[in-house]
């Protein structure tokens, strides 16, 4: 990182303490919007509005009052319970605010904690737009759990805002270096190729998995994939870029079967949802693409018998 010799030591301190006060404020934040999720989840599948009216409880209908309305704090002051009339809440709330609250917390540690990172606007809103994903994606997940489908409004939203995005953002598809592909010619502007860039990536993600899909389809005789996952790597796609869009695959394919196998044993039922591991594999992709690189390389030298020079 070149910027990190410019900064004095008063600078790098404040950018310390700045990263460290940050990443409180992350995991709070992220539980707060977990809540939201966790509204997004219930409601966008039935067509209803997420902003009104205010949370309900699910047995009685009374309002949940804003004391009530604590991210996990309500939840374990109350025991699980409505206040009104006693019924039990899931503790899956509870827990989607925790997973919300600390899925922020490793994005805001990857992406602004670093050292000197958190002088650096570009990082800041790396981790703003990296965040709205997360979030995004959760709710996607917890929606084609409990309906096995993916709403529209998440994944065609994602893959036309995408190119968009990160030609604002460049460094959430390009890193904090702003690298760009080697494939793509040099010459032109940053946002230009990270558009470019983005625009592959959808056009790659849906690609591969509707080419799988119409594979599938002809060798099983009946649909192997659903037309929501092809909209949903596209998304991915954008964010991640062709390649980036591959591993996630790759990845989701490789956990969803482990996934797969151990239900199928456990309970004997066949169908699991995809959405929830291309989740998973985009969200490892988007902040740990040179690690998982690395993990590959070193992996494919262990398998051929040692480093090769
Ligand atoms: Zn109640």
């Amino acid at each position: 990182m070149p910027e990190l010799l410019a900064l004095t030591d008063p600078q790098l301190a404040a950018a310390a303490t700045l990263g460290t006060v940050g990443l409180v404020f992350a995991f709070l934040f992220g539980a707060n919007i977990g809540s939201f999720v966790n509204v997004v989840a219930h409601r966008l599948p039935m067509e209803l509005s997420v902003v009104k009216p205010r949370s309900r409880c699910p047995a009685c209908r009374t309002p949940v009052r804003a004391i009530d309305n604590i991210p996990v704090l309500s939840w374990v002051l109350l025991q699980g319970r409505c206040r009104g009339c006693k019924g039990r809440i899931s503790p899956r709330y509870a827990l989607v605010e925790i997973f919300m609250g600390l899925l922020s917390l490793h994005s805001f540690f990857v992406l602004v904690a670093g050292p000197g990172r958190a002088l650096d606007g570009g990082a800041w809103m790396a981790w703003v737009v990296v965040f709205v994903l997360t979030a995004s994606w959760l709710a996607a997940s917890l929606i084609d759990l409990d309906h096995t489908f993916l709403p529209d409004r998440i994944t065609i939203t994602g893959m036309w805002a995408a190119p968009a995005l990160v030609a604002f953002v460049p460094e959430v598809l390009l890193g904090p270096e702003l690298r760009i592909p080697n494939w793509m010619p040099l010459d032109q502007p940053v946002p230009l190729a990270a558009a470019l860039v983005s625009g592959c990536g959808v056009a790659a993600g849906a690609g591969v998995i509707w080419a799988l899909g119409v594979i599938g389809s002809r060798v099983f005789g009946k649909e192997a994939m659903g037309f929501g996952d092809v909209k949903f790597l596209g998304m991915i796609g954008g964010f991640v870029g062709p390649g980036g869009a591959i591993v996630v695959l790759v990845l989701a394919a490789f956990v969803g079967a482990v996934a797969g196998i151990a239900r199928t044993l456990l309970t004997g039922d066949r169908y699991i949802p995809f959405g929830p591991f291309l989740a998973l594999g985009a969200y490892a992709v988007l902040l740990h693409r040179p690690d998982l690189l690395d993990a590959w390389i070193d992996f494919s030298e262990w398998v051929r018998g040692g480093r090769a020079y």
